[in-house]
């Protein structure tokens, strides 16, 4: 068996994994490069295989960077199954539709504004979306009762709660080659235990030779979430005494669901004053609607606080939804503070950077950063401290204060992926995919150490490993 590491491979974006058996070729996620135009475009449009190739996908999860280049693949000619639990069908088709609104936009504002070039096509449409999701075969996870995906005779599957977003999964594959058996995992991106809402992760519960693990935090230690939401108060009952405004980007999938949840415990507990919280995403929306048909996904804690009393944990008094354009243009009227969360979670594109405009040029304005912001985008500039920042065209100086709130990051950290490697029976092969080359060197390091046994390795973009 040999297995190509395509894309997320010393990187955070484009995973794609390819397993080849006997004449078999498994693609594990199939994801968009985002971070340099220019090369993701690229990366994006050309896929580093033939589509007809590919027999079947399993996709672990909605993340853009794990499922947005499907709509290529079968506009291209996969003619296979993309297997994927019934939450991930659900949120990857809106996913991938608002990925191609948003090209057509960018497309369409290329062609108005450069003239003499060749026109810009989107990569894909929200037509070839539809034809994507067609493909799509929900596997609910293995447990309770344990149960196999036979994909054919020689390969089945296991899908595990990875705790990371609503439906994502790590995938368990047992292949049969030349009369052995052989464990293969791959972990997609992990979560962590103690996040709102989902489910912690779950460990493999069989024997596994070769792990696929995502690095992205390998050197990092999370703060537990409750001093997040101690750190999200004082920010808020701050912000209401100096009449600032707070301005948080934040993706629509996970983090904004997460947002509200933890804002609406603090709301009901009077923990903070009511101040408007804006949530300006209709994608977010259409998601949050997605969470409340998955309930049985949710962990016992969603229960205790919202299990009994009936109440939404998805809306609450001072919580206002924005849906027009012209809505979220007019807050920025208003002479009160208030607190505005808004996509795109890296600033790269979305309602967030006409908010970013108008605020973050005063010093009394707060912008929140609540998520991983991967090189080469507006965000990490903006945490970086670079100033000023370009947004459409225009310089901004960077006057609010910048706050990091990585804690509420959806992200497993150094300890949670050492003992998910280490509660991992049999395992002899540790791969670290999906990661910053600094932070899986960090993560080696201490892992080889706490497992001599181990080998180790961080595979680069199209190296092939046999097993
Ligand atoms: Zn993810």
């Amino acid at each position: 068996m040999k297995i190509t590491f395509l894309g997320a491979a010393r990187t955070v974006t484009g995973s794609k994994h390819l397993v080849q058996t006997e004449g078999y070729n498994l693609l594990l996620d199939c994801g968009f490069y985002q971070g340099d135009k220019k090369e993701s475009d690229r990366l994006n449009r050309e896929l580093p295989f033939r589509a007809e190739d590919i027999d079947a996908v399993i996709l672990t999860h909605a993340h853009l960077d794990h499922c947005g280049t499907l709509p290529v693949l079968v506009k291209q000619g996969f003619k296979g199954r993309i297997y994927c639990t019934p939450a991930t069908a659900e949120i990857a088709r809106l996913i991938l539709l608002n990925s191609a609104s948003i090209q057509k936009t960018d497309s369409d504002y290329y062609n108005a504004h450069v003239s003499g070039r060749e026109p810009v096509a989107p990569i894909y449409t929200a037509e070839d979306v539809e034809k994507a999701v067609k493909h799509f075969e929900a596997v609910p996870y293995s447990n309770p009762g344990n149960v196999w995906k036979t994909i054919n005779a020689n390969i089945r599957f296991k899908f595990y709660e990875a705790g990371h977003i609503l439906g994502s999964a790590a995938v368990l594959l047992e292949i049969k080659e030349k009369g052995s058996v052989k464990n293969v995992a791959y972990s997609g991106d992990l979560g962590r235990a103690d996040l709102p809402i989902l489910r912690s992760p779950e460990f493999i519960q069989e024997s596994v030779s070769t792990l696929l693990m995502e690095c992205t935090y390998g050197s990092r230690i999370h703060r537990p979430v409750e001093v997040v939401c101690d750190e999200l108060k004082d920010i808020i009952n701050e912000a209401v005494k100096t009449k600032s405004r707070i301005i948080v980007p934040a993706f629509s999938l996970g983090r904004i669901q997460e947002l509200i949840y933890v804002l609406h415990n603090l709301s009901r507990k009077k923990s903070i004053p009511a101040l408007p919280i804006y949530v300006d995403s209709p994608l977010a929306d259409e998601i949050t609607r997605v969470f409340t048909r998955y309930t049985d996904y949710f962990d016992e804690q969603f229960w205790n606080d919202f299990g009994n009393d009936g109440d939404s944990p998805f809306s609450f008094v001072n919580l206002i939804n924005v849906r027009s354009v012209e809505e979220s243009k007019a807050l920025n009227n208003q002479n009160i503070p208030f607190m505005v969360i808004a996509a795109s979670g890296m600033c790269e594109g979305g309602r967030i950077l006409h908010h970013l405009k108008r605020n973050i040029g005063d010093p009394n304005n707060i912008i929140l950063i609540t998520g991983f912001q991967a090189e080469n985008t507006l965000g990490r500039r903006i945490l970086e401290g670079v100033s000023p920042i370009k947004i459409y065209g225009n310089f901004y100086d960077v006057r609010a204060k910048v706050i990091a709130l990585n804690e509420l990051s959806a992200h497993a950290d150094q300890k949670d992926l050492l003992e998910y490697a280490g509660k991992t029976e049999g395992l002899k092969n540790l791969v670290l995919v999906h990661n910053e080359l600094p932070q899986a060197a960090a993560f080696k390091k201490i892992a080889e150490a706490a497992y001599p046994q181990l080998s180790i390795s961080i595979p680069e973009l199209g190296q092939s490993i046999e097993i």
